[in-house]
């Protein structure tokens, strides 16, 4: 029995985040530049090293894995990789496997999914209405999307709609959406806009609304009920009497979460983040690449990499200025 992965705080390690791909068929505002440079193949993992990374890190005891890019289910033959996958669910080595997606290739790939060992998924949606989709995502449709999400309701997978609060863009939706998510018996998760990227000219401060007003005015507008639920992650949960259905809450700015954070993530050329908001990294790739035949070197650079999980963030946007900003896309490490 290999020992767990604890960090210097005492947290045990037991989630990973994997980004497969940096490339995405939309362009969202707040994530990506309308024009950007994707990494050339030969630096991405391939689906075999993805395999045995992810293998390796179930070996040290995670046992939940989250899919996700840029867009996941855009890189090719990814079904390949989710069924390879599900050999540690069978084994029950892996207690769950599951994707963020923006959705757009649900139709597709819904019930492979499903056949792969996914139940649950995450669909990134920020508005009901087509032109501001299309603004937003600047590539996306909306209706390629409701019709992902019927595809993947369809096919049993338990959906959980992830929407950026966005300060002018979505507040006048805020009823609308939990509505139409509670039709659909879908949870809904708002997410506070963090300051990642190169912010250009984008006023990201300007577009913040603060998951506390947002929370507020849920709280006037229905009887809530507080969860104890806890991820291990950044999200607190709520009941909403009326619609029984959870909202969930991503506070990284205005909550501090970090002392019960479980996870750290991979990105596809094989770096390992341990923590989203700052930029120490490692490389496990290197270790991947040169031992073809021993796992030994790559357990050792991920326990290595685990014992400098720092204790926390620095985002902070109270001083009207995006502090603790990390130059690095959502999309690179994967949201
Ligand atoms: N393409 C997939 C999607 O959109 O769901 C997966 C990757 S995306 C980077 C993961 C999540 O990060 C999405 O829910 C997206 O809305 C969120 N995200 C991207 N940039 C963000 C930012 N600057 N602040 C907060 N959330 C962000
Ligand atoms: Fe693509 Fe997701 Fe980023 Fe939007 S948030 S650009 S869908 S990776």
């Amino acid at each position: 029995m290999t020992t767990p992965l604890i960090d210097p705080f005492q947290r045990a390690i037991s989630y990973l985040r994997v980004s497969v791909t940096d490339r995405c068929d939309f362009r969202c505002v707040y994530c990506m530049s309308e024009n950007m440079t994707f990494l050339p193949k030969k630096e991405l993992l391939t689906l075999e090293e993805l395999d045995r990374m992810c293998t390796t890190f179930i070996g040290l005891g995670v046992e939940k894995l989250r899919i996700t890019g840029g867009e996941p289910l855009v890189r090719r033959d990814i079904m390949t990789f989710f069924r390879a996958m599900s050999r540690h669910l069978d084994t029950g080595a892996l207690r769950e496997l599951t994707v963020t997606t923006n959705g757009s290739q649900l139709h597709r790939f819904a019930a492979d999914l499903v056949a792969a060992g996914v139940r649950r998924i995450n669909v990134s949606l920020d508005t009901l209405d087509e032109d501001k989709f299309a603004r937003v995502t600047r590539w996306g449709r909306l209706p390629q999307v409701l019709k992902g999400i019927d595809a993947a309701q369809a096919a049993g997978l338990r959906v959980k709609i992830n929407a950026v609060a966005l300060r002018g863009f979505n507040e006048d939706e805020l009823f609308s959406l939990t509505e139409w998510c509670a039709a659909r018996d879908m949870d809904l998760t708002w997410i506070e806009v963090m300051p990642m990227g190169d912010l250009g000219n984008e006023d990201r401060v300007g577009q913040y609304w603060s998951l506390k007003d947002l929370r507020r005015t849920v709280t006037e507008n229905y009887t809530v009920t507080d969860l104890a639920e806890r991820t291990g992650g950044p999200a607190r949960y709520v009941r909403l009497e009326e619609t029984g259905q959870k909202i969930g809450f991503i506070t990284p700015l205005t909550h501090n979460f970090c002392e019960s954070c479980n996870r750290v993530r991979l990105t596809c050329t094989g770096e390992l983040y341990m923590c989203l908001g700052q930029e120490d990294m490692a490389d496990l790739r290197k270790p991947l690449r040169d031992h073809a035949d021993s796992d030994a070197p790559l357990q050792e650079a991920i326990r290595a990499a685990i014992g400098r999980k720092p204790k926390g963030h620095d985002f902070d946007y109270s001083r009207q200025r995006a502090d603790g900003q990390v130059v690095r896309h959502m999309s690179h490490t994967g949201g």
